[in-house]
């Protein structure tokens, strides 16, 4: 591979490393390792993060999510209710007197939760927040809530339903989670058709396209929606077709009225759907997240999760006016989705990884990510209530105090290996935990 150096930048090179002691990056940190870490640490908790996404939102609210947990899941051990971390982060959020969620001690925080939901207001998800050091929070959520600030809660609407205006009876037999997800796309689906005054479905693909971009275009200019997200990923693949518009056109004339699709009929279908979000989403500069990363729920195929399937989308010259922000950085292909990161308009966040990983091997996630394209990599929780007792709350702790030390970690290894200096390493940091994703929504203060 042939690199050119912008020019000038070899001799300005050449005098760094004269003046330093440091010159070639080594394989081993060389003096304490942990000294730099503690060190880079208190100057990490200083900076306010910009998580980009999160379902932030109590228990009993269904609109958390578009889609819910499939039956008799399998869990990974962190994410698992007897993770004593949550203890530590119940103490560290509530004061939480007791070291475990016995029924009778995960009472105490319920309750806790409870008051603070029949108060209402915005001021309690605000103080999480607060605690947190956190700014700003992308709320992807099917309906925003009347107890999120909407200063500090930025709506992130779903835009998977217009997926499925057909019957879906064979779509919902695919697989028991299947079963789960179909139907809350259906009820969503309806939900948009009620905003937008449609009946029924439109008499014709144009009048479908029109509703679709419709909503979309709705959603962003009259209710705040800063982004579009699919979770396309759990119900089919993320390689999308580019089929001409009179194949969606037959196939919509044919079942608008009734009728199964074949699977083949209704993926085509859904790609030249997904077209139309894509040309829209430009139109409006709204950017487009997509969940990229293993899933829940037993039935997930990383197969068709694969980040790599979106790569012709992404890649494709027609649409470098659209912003794609690849959720949850493509784990466990997160190699792939950082190198995907190189085209302009494409960024990625690293929720999820931040709660299911441990502090040590998210540094290693880290330590890639930010020798690779550091101005696209942004912060993310992926927080979610997981009962009454252990809530959003927690959740959002979690991430972040993994995310706080582990990049600490990450930045204080490069630092001590000559890679970086150690305000480089500062930057780096403001960018990925905050200026990013401030930059890219258009919060940036100035
Ligand atoms: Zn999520």
């Amino acid at each position: 591979m042939k690199h050119r150096l912008p020019l000038g930048l070899g001799l300005v090179l050449a005098a760094a490393t004269a003046h330093s002691a440091a010159g070639q990056a080594r394989p081993y940190p060389s003096g304490d390792v942990r000294e730099t870490y503690a060190r880079l640490l208190k100057q990490i908790e200083t900076i306010p993060m910009y998580d980009n996404h999160a379902h932030p939102g109590f228990a009993d609210d269904t609109d958390v999510d578009a889609m819910a947990s499939p039956p008799d899941e399998s869990a990974t051990l962190r994410l698992r209710e007897d993770n004593p971390e949550f203890v530590a982060a119940a103490k560290a959020l509530f004061g939480y007197p007791y070291n475990d969620f016995q029924p009778e001690h995960a009472k105490w925080l319920a309750d806790k939760t409870k008051v603070a939901e029949q108060a209402g207001g915005v001021a309690y998800f605000d103080s999480i927040l607060d605690k947190l050091n956190v700014d700003i929070c992308l709320a992807n959520r099917a309906m925003m809530a009347p107890y999120l600030d909407p200063k500090r809660f930025h709506w992130v609407f779903f835009g998977d339903a217009f997926f499925f205006p057909f019957d879906n009876s064979q779509q919902r037999a695919t697989t028991p989670d299947m079963g789960v997800y179909v139907p809350l796309q259906e009820k969503m689906l309806g939900r948009w058709k009620k905003q937008e005054g449609v009946e029924g479905l439109p008499a014709d693909l144009a009048g479908y396209e029109d509703f679709v971009r419709r909503t979309m275009a709705d959603n962003q200019q009259k209710h705040g929606g800063v982004a579009i997200k699919f979770e396309a990923a759990y119900f089919r693949s993320l390689d999308f077709s580019d089929p001409p518009r009179e194949h969606a056109e037959a196939i919509y004339n044919k079942y608008r009225a009734g009728g199964v699709p074949a699977e083949g009929e209704y993926r085509q279908f859904q790609d030249y759907i997904f077209r139309v979000m894509v040309n829209q989403a430009g139109k409006l500069r709204l950017p487009m997240h997509f969940h990229t990363c293993v899933g829940i729920g037993d039935y997930f195929s990383l197969h068709n999760g694969n980040v790599l399937n979106l790569e012709n989308v992404v890649r494709d010259q027609r649409y470098k006016n659209v912003t794609f922000v690849l959720i949850h950085g493509g784990w466990p292909y997160e190699r792939e989705a950082a190198l995907m990161t190189a085209v302009k308009n494409v960024y990625l966040d690293t929720s999820f990884q931040s709660e299911m990983l441990y502090p040590s091997q998210f540094k290693e996630v880290l330590k890639q990510l930010l020798t690779l394209y550091p101005d696209k990599m942004m912060y993310g929780s992926d927080a979610f209530p997981f009962n009454d007792a252990l809530g959003a709350e927690e959740s959002f702790w979690l991430a972040a105090r993994t995310t706080r030390t582990g990049l600490a970690a990450a930045l204080a290894e490069l630092v001590d290996e000559g890679a970086i200096t150690e305000s480089k390493a500062l930057e780096l940091a403001r960018n990925y935990l905050h200026d990013n994703a401030a930059r890219l929504y258009g919060d940036l203060k100035k």
